[in-house]
């Protein structure tokens, strides 16, 4: 047997369809984690187990927490009026981290694509539009990728919003967004958010 049993060439192969890795660094990971299986392996198990229990997403935003309606949802003081759009959870976080913005967010779990038949129900854009009379938003931001499918996914919903006439903004041009804020410094993602113009 090459890799050790066909239980650990399993868990290789399943720890290489994570982002970030592959067969490689699977397979050091792994052999690393079973060198020290008593211990961290254990833990890391017991801890993966806890959070695939008790996660789950924001019913408003599409945060991932513990609670129905997250942190950012049920604070009061986050009703400034002020709605950020981004494709993904870990956008919210690095924006979070960079701590410049102080009203809510919209997840939408990914951008348009036709080819991979994502519509618009999918990205929860119909619940989007639902929320600004709801929760009186005025200013909907949208941190979106600079790619086709990023842009593509601002028009529409620039679009979807008129009739309820709310000032669209993006963030800055040049500044990489969409899954990609997790990897900018803070400062970068503040001055990205104060640079917004109008749509
Ligand atoms: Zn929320």
């Amino acid at each position: 047997m090459a890799e050790g049993s066909d239980e650990i060439q399993a868990l290789i192969a399943q720890m290489a369809r994570l982002p970030g890795l592959g067969p490689r660094s699977a397979r050091r990971i792994v052999l690393s984690l079973i060198r020290r299986r008593t211990g961290q392996m254990a833990q890391l198990a017991a801890q993966m187990a806890r959070v695939a229990e008790t996660s789950r997403e924001c019913s408003r935003c599409g945060n991932i927490g513990e609670a129905a309606i997250c942190p950012i949802c049920a604070d009061p003081a986050r009703a400034n009026g002020e709605l950020c759009v981004v494709a993904d959870v870990a956008d919210l976080w690095a924006l979070e981290r960079g701590r410049a913005f102080r009203g809510r967010y919209h997840v939408l779990g990914g951008t348009l694509s036709a080819l991979d038949e994502i519509g618009p129900d999918e990205l929860g854009i119909p619940r989007l539009v639902s929320r600004i009379a709801e929760e009186g938003v005025t200013e909907v931001i949208l941190a979106l990728n600079a790619t086709v499918e990023g842009q593509t996914t601002a028009h529409y919903i620039a679009e979807a919003l008129e009739p309820a006439q709310v000032t669209v903004t993006g963030l800055a041009q040049g500044v990489p967004i969409g899954g990609e804020l997790d990897y900018l410094d803070d400062g970068t993602i503040v001055a990205a958010l104060r640079a917004r113009r109008r749509l």
